[in-house]
């Protein structure tokens, strides 16, 4: 007899989860809280669109989706830098120009998983079922149905908890002993602004350039864009919740009116494509952005955390939804590989992917700094240009971070140890090379004073 998985929350890993569970032949049960996106033809929720990599695309082809996603993405195989002043910059990802990041629409994509599931033999979705307890000793958990407020129960094999970074089955896993779990809210919050479609220019329907993920640096905060395909870009204002000694927060600009003078000052050449401007600064609420750390993922053998539920991280190298695809089939082969004892599949599951999502924390929270302090750099660009050149001539030796973050999909772990070796060996290279010059400088002087005092 098949056995029974109850996935509590069908956003992005927990649809996907549903086809690979089914695949491999358990009996699957999804409840999510909010309503059947089917009918309305579009999941709600914030974050209009993201970008998906290498990493989510394979978990996406292991289940024949993935030309289905990538029907209606757009590539983006760099980024254009807008600064302060001068002339756009547009710096390629990877020194492999067929290597490109893809911006996808949340809400199709959450749309297009949960279609899939549905389409499964052996799967049930309900909605409008939000989950407010679990017991792990037993399998059990509770719901609330949203619209008539009454209470129902499910008794499974296994729980999968993948209801998101505010994750209630966490909060119930929390009370245990021995349960240890960190919170790490960002100092900066995001805003979604948006550059609409246009009739005419060079890019028309887009605004501007669409195969990019725009960059507006600033130092201590940024603005990125990313392109949609209706020829529209929902642009993400990053900046500090509380005014700091490089970047005024969105305390100090609260209101549509200070914001446009702001956008003046910093923003000149965005704001005149934003003509709805003043409405999406006021209606659009500030987010907060937060790094969970937690352990173990399991409990009794029957209830497991996947995805944001076990590990969010900040989105600034677009890795939250590839990381959390690629734990969909780290859960699913645990699971085939241990047959019946589900205890030990947990365990193999958390031991695969934990050390990997502690790395890709780390590096979303350094990709932060690199997007918005470094980009604008001509020595970052010289940097970059030189790790594509080493990368170009010796691909064994030297990869960048970028490429094994988002375009191959060595374990996190292993690319966080890699590229902090390279970098060290860089930094070697590149002193020593300073040292050279400053050597063959002072020659070159020594050798023309002794030739001007011989005259
Ligand atoms: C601004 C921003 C930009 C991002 N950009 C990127 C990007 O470019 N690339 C990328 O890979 N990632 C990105 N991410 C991260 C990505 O959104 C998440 O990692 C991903 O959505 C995690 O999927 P999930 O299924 O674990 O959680 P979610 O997608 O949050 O889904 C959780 C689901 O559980 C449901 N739920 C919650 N509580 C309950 C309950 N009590 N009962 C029942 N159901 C419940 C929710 O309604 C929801 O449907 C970004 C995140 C943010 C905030």
């Amino acid at each position: 007899m098949s056995k029974h998985v109850l996935i509590v929350g069908a956003g992005l890993a927990g649809s996907l989860l549903a086809v690979y569970l089914a695949r491999a032949g358990w009996t699957v049960e999804v409840r999510e809280r909010r309503s059947d996106p089917r009918a309305a033809g579009h999941v709600s929720g914030r974050s209009i669109n993201l970008a998906i990599s290498a990493r989510g695309l394979k978990a996406l082809r292991r289940v024949g989706l993935e030309d289905a996603i990538l029907r209606d993405a757009i590539r983006m195989p760099g980024r254009m830098i807008h600064p302060p002043t001068g002339a756009l910059n547009f710096q390629q990802y990877s020194a492999n120009p067929a290597h490109a990041i893809q911006s996808v629409s949340r809400s199709a994509l959450n749309l297009t998983l949960i279609l899939a599931a549905a389409a499964e033999k052996g799967v049930t979705i309900r909605f409008d079922q939000r989950c407010s307890e679990i017991d792990a000793a037993t399998g059990t958990a509770t719901f609330i149905d949203n619209r008539t407020g009454e209470s129902s129960r499910a008794q499974v094999d296994l729980i999968v908890g993948t209801d998101g970074a505010y994750s209630v089955l966490r909060s119930a896993m929390e009370r245990n002993e021995g349960f240890d779990y960190q919170q790490s809210w960002l100092s900066h919050g995001y805003k979604e602004l948006s550059i609409p479609a246009v009739s005419t220019g060079p890019h028309a329907p887009f605004a501007m350039a669409p195969h990019a993920l725009h960059i507006w640096p600033r130092g201590g905060s940024m603005m990125i864009a990313l392109p949609n395909p209706d020829g529209s870009f929902t642009c993400t204002l990053f900046w500090p919740h509380t005014t700091t000694a490089s970047a005024r927060g969105f305390d100090s600009i609260a209101t549509a009116p200070i914001a446009r003078q702001h956008f003046e000052a910093h923003y000149a050449d965005a704001l005149p494509l934003m003509p709805t401007f003043d409405d999406d600064f006021n209606r659009n609420a500030v987010g907060w952005m937060v790094t969970v750390r937690a352990r173990p993922w399991s409990r009794g053998g029957r209830v497991v955390l996947l995805g944001d539920a076990a590990h969010a991280i900040v989105p600034f190298f677009g890795q939250g939804a590839n990381a959390s695809f690629e734990d969909c089939e780290a859960l699913t082969d645990a699971l085939t590989a241990c047959g019946d004892d589900i205890a030990l599949a947990l365990a193999n599951y958390e031991l695969a992917r934990k050390r990997n999502t502690d790395a890709i924390a780390e590096m979303a929270l350094e990709n932060f700094i690199e997007m918005r302090d470094k980009t604008a750099s001509p020595l970052f660009r010289w940097r970059k240009r030189v790790e594509h050149f080493i990368h170009g001539v010796a691909p064994a030796l030297f990869t960048p971070r970028y490429d094994m973050v988002s375009f191959e999909t060595i374990p996190y772990a292993d690319a966080l140890a890699k590229s902090r070796k390279q970098d060290r060996v860089l930094s070697i290279v590149a002193v020593a090379a300073a040292v050279g010059v400053v050597v063959a400088l002072i020659a070159i002087i020594t050798r023309f004073i002794w030739w001007a005092s011989s005259c």
